[in-house]
């Protein structure tokens, strides 16, 4: 192979303003860690472009790992050369006969930075076209639709030859944005919502509730193996696990059975608030899209939001179901998702729970009984994980972290 690097397109990050270096520098740390695998490869970013140097690691390998990395609009593998005009042609050539395949049309794509090069735009389309058809018998031009676009990007410091764009992950890099707290069920719905969440460069923490002996082991290991596919997008992944039986007991004997549904929702967005104070997030994340289930009517979010003014994030509340599967299936969530293990909210769910819940109803059942120490009993019974991609150690994470 010739490419000798990685020429990386920010997408949205370009448009940051003031605050573009801090992004583009987040951007930079990411690509860095995520290529831990290839010691030699170094990452270098500029003001319009990221490169990646791949001082002799494999390209191809190297850029399936860039696919995944949010902030990243697209990206070529490219090879630079002098700015000297018969360094780049034969650079062009064999670049060119590399992804060649007989039959095949071209175009040259030529941008001139350094106006000071000897030919313009024009003069290096030719001077590169020609070339390359007098050394490939048969190749033909396509200017509207050509298989291959090899694109010639003549700077001061020389000249990148590229010969195809590869569709980056898009989104803003991970941890340019604050941190949220997202309730994590083992559904099929609230993983979607943490990936697009931190597709938007948030930094996301789980929260799971549980409630054993009513659900198994087996079902808070479902959880575990989600946050560890998010931890793949992120590197790593911390998961609050907050035990809930005593909570939900204490609910169905205070609260009649039509509002224990909506009572026990208000419960939990109260203690992943109090976990989302303890670790210093800004807003919390839920998988609920609108009308889709009786706790997710307008009803319900009214009568369930209220106990909090932190922001509540819902990025799937206009989707269809099938939308979000869709999704579930890419980021490879939804055979996890669809293991038949109970979840707290299954177990408890009553027959008929109500779809327009008052709020002064429940505020009056919530208010003959306090809640509160129990609240923070759960809190400070809450454990937490650290999760680390690909490997299934989990570490018990000390308080004193904290
Ligand atoms: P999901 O597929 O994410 O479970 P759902 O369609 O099953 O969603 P609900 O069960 O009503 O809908 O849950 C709505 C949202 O409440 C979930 O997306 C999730 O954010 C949160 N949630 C539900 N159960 C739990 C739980 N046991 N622990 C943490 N969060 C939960
Ligand atoms: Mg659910």
């Amino acid at each position: 192979m010739i490419y000798d690097r990685i020429l990386i397109r920010y997408g949205e990050i370009s448009t940051k303003g003031k605050n573009r270096n801090k992004f583009i520098d987040r951007l930079r740390k990411n690509i860095q860690k995520s290529l831990a695998d290839f010691p030699k490869a170094s990452v270098k970013a500029d003001r319009d472009r990221m490169f990646v140097l791949l001082n002799g690691e494999d390209g191809i390998r190297v850029a399936d790992c860039l696919k995944k990395i949010f902030g990243i609009q697209s990206f070529s593998l490219a090879v630079k050369t002098e700015q000297d005009k018969e360094k780049m042609k034969d650079a062009a050539l064999v670049l060119f006969q590399q992804v060649y395949k007989e039959g095949n049309t071209f175009k040259i794509s030529a941008r001139r930075a350094d106006k000071t090069f000897e030919l313009d735009t024009n003069g290096i389309n030719h001077e590169l076209g020609g070339h390359l058809l007098r050394n490939i018998p048969g190749l033909v031009v396509d200017v509207r639709n050509p298989d291959i676009n090899l694109q010639a990007e003549v700077r001061k410091e020389g000249i990148y030859l590229s010969a195809e764009n590869i569709v980056g992950a898009g989104g803003m890099p991970a941890g340019s944005g604050g941190k949220a707290m997202l309730m994590l069920s083992g559904g099929i719905d609230s993983p979607v919502a943490g990936h697009l969440s931190m597709k938007r460069g948030l930094e996301v923490e789980g929260v799971h509730f549980f409630s054993p002996p009513f659900t198994s082991e087996r079902a808070r290991q479902k959880v575990i193996d989600l946050s560890e596919k998010l931890a793949e997008v992120s590197g790593q992944f911390v998961l609050h696990i907050v035990p809930f039986t005593e909570v939900q007991q204490m609910i169905h004997k205070q609260v009649p059975e039509n509002y224990t549904m909506t009572s026990t929702r208000r419960i939990m967005l109260q203690i992943t608030d109090e976990l989302r104070k303890k670790n210093g997030g800004l807003a919390i994340i839920t998988g609920e899209s609108v009308g889709q289930v009786a706790s997710q009517t307008l009803e319900s979010m009214y009568a369930i939001n209220e106990v909090t003014s932190t922001p509540v994030l819902r990025p799937l509340v206009m989707m269809d179901k099938s939308e979000i599967m869709e999704i579930a299936q890419q980021i490879e969530t939804h055979d996890i998702s669809i293991r038949p293990y109970e979840d707290c909210c299954t177990v408890f769910v009553p027959a008929s729970p109500k779809t327009k819940p008052k709020l002064e109803k429940v505020q009056r059942f919530e208010s003959f009984f306090d809640f509160e120490p129990l609240i923070q009993k759960a809190v400070e019974e809450t454990e937490t994980i650290l999760i680390k991609p690909g490997r299934n150690t989990l570490d018990v994470i000390d308080e004193d972290l904290f």
